[in-house]
């Protein structure tokens, strides 16, 4: 069986998550979102928040289930019992970063290897980050994330319906 984890912050998921599990989740027999807890960052959304509207996007995808983690990414697929992570690489800058995590990944636990799938150019510029950014200064935000999404990063930044 082929059972892979696709980690991250997810803080929060956006239409480029969702483009890259949809179509990581048809590669493999079972997918799972790993959404880590990280101490060093301070999120927009907690853990709890960011796993619920993961598993709210996701609903329809039969093989995808998501799960919260701390500490070493490779530990978890070692947990889940998972051989394969999945990553999204949506310019060169991401390159150099994800080539160096994969490879120490490998020295660190050979039986997990990961995977990358290039973003569509449609989501190549999109990042959580971006979202909170528009967000920030009240733009659009559909472009960005499914309704359900919008309307708590709305309440987060405290935005009135007819704002955006
Ligand atoms: P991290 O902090 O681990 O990078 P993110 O939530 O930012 O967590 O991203 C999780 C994964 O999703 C990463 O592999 C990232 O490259 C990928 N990703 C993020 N945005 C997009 C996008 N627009 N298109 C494709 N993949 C993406």
């Amino acid at each position: 069986m082929r059972k892979a984890i696709y980690p991250g912050s997810f803080d929060p998921v956006t239409y480029g998550h969702l483009d890259l599990l949809r179509r990581a989740s048809s590669m493999v027999d079972e997918l799972v979102v790993g959404v880590l807890k990280n101490s060093a960052k301070t999120p927009l959304f907690s853990v709890e928040e960011r796993v619920k509207m993961l598993e709210e996007v996701t609903k329809d995808m039969k093989n995808v289930t998501v799960m919260s983690f701390e500490g070493m990414t490779i530990d978890f697929a070692d947990k889940v019992g998972a051989h394969i992570m999945v990553r999204g690489l949506r310019a060169v800058s991401d390159f150099e970063y994800e080539l160096q995590i994969a490879q120490t990944n490998r020295i660190v636990n050979p039986r997990v290897d990961t995977m990358f799938l290039v973003t569509s150019q449609e989501y190549s510029y999109l990042s959580s980050s971006i979202l909170k950014e528009i967000a920030r200064y009240g733009g659009p935000l559909d472009r960005f994330a499914p309704e359900c999404v919008i309307e708590k990063v709305k309440a987060k930044f405290s935005i009135k319906e007819n704002e955006i």
